[in-house]
């Protein structure tokens, strides 16, 4: 090696180490799939940022912008990290989304088990990664769509019963104990919409948009999320025509700003469909208010 090559060489070392892309290797870093690759010149093979083999030494890595340039090195794709596949967060959401449906397709709330089988996952590892993606746990997605089944029902004027079996409960005894955290009123007076309740509402900003969220005195009855605020207002009218809603309470609005903010988390479950990502959203907060 000439010694003006080698100077050259040196340069390019160094590029490669003070890359801010070279420390999210270093970081392993799930977030940096897709954004860029990198080869290695003495194994012949290009990577994912998050690949878990050891770390190559710099000096033998380029970074790509793209994949088709990493693939224009002639090296052969990592078995271990599969960098011409979706990335693993974009995997692993599409294994939760796909648990999310199969909960709200299932007449009863499914078993942890059998939510893991279907994914093809052991119990824990499944339950662990079905709470990073969303920020609740299965039963809780579970119990949020079961919820929210039963106020659809009540709300377009179904039977209490009705509405109680439509969502798969299947004692009145367990439904009336839950009653009052789903409705925040019995189901009865959640059917008269909302007849003779005191309901205060505040309309928040959100990562999805503009929230709704509306309490009686008893706890939650509804929490909307949607582009419109003022179309979030006509809703709640519609859903309660017969409560007196109270808007503009200062103490019940900066409460709802704090449990947002404290419950808001723009990155979680990006990959997740849309709808997935609301029911998640809407049921962290609804939890978080119920704790107060
Ligand atoms: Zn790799």
């Amino acid at each position: 090696m000439t010694a003006k090559s080698q100077a050259v060489s040196i340069r390019l070392d160094a590029t490669v180490e003070l890359d801010q892309r070279w420390a999210r290797v270093l970081a392993r870093d799930r977030s940096a799939d897709g954004q860029f690759w990198y080869s290695v010149a003495t194994t012949g093979v290009y990577c994912r940022p998050s690949c878990p083999s050891r770390t190559a030494n710099p000096r033998n890595v380029a970074l790509h912008g793209s994949l088709a340039e990493a693939k224009a090195t002639g090296f052969r794709p990592c078995k271990r990290c599969n960098p011409d596949g979706p990335s693993v967060d974009v995997e692993n959401a599409a294994i939760i989304a796909k648990a999310c449906r199969l909960i709200e397709d299932s007449e009863e709330v499914p078993s942890l088990t059998s939510l893991a089988k279907a994914a093809n996952l052991s119990t824990s590892y499944f339950h662990r990664l079905f709470k990073r993606v969303t920020g609740l746990t299965p039963k809780d997605y579970a119990e949020a769509h079961q919820a929210s089944r039963v106020r659809d029902r009540l709300a377009k004027g179904h039977r209490v019963t009705e509405a109680m079996y439509d969502a798969g409960f299947n004692s009145s005894g367990r439904f009336y104990e839950k009653s009052k955290n789903m409705l925040g009123m019995t189901p009865t007076r959640y059917r008269a919409g909302g007849a003779n309740e005191d309901i205060r509402f505040a309309v928040g900003q959100s990562s999805l948009g503009a929230i709704l969220v509306a309490s009686s005195d008893k706890g939650v009855a509804s929490i909307l999320i949607g582009d419109d605020p003022d179309g979030l207002v006509r809703d709640l009218q519609d859903r309660f025509p017969n409560a007196r809603l109270v808007g503009g309470d200062r103490e019940y609005e900066s409460m709802v700003v704090q449990v947002i903010g404290f419950v808001e988390a723009p990155r979680l479950g990006l990959n997740l469909p849309l709808d997935v990502r609301g029911t998640a959203f809407r049921r962290r907060v609804w939890l978080a208010l119920q704790d107060i």
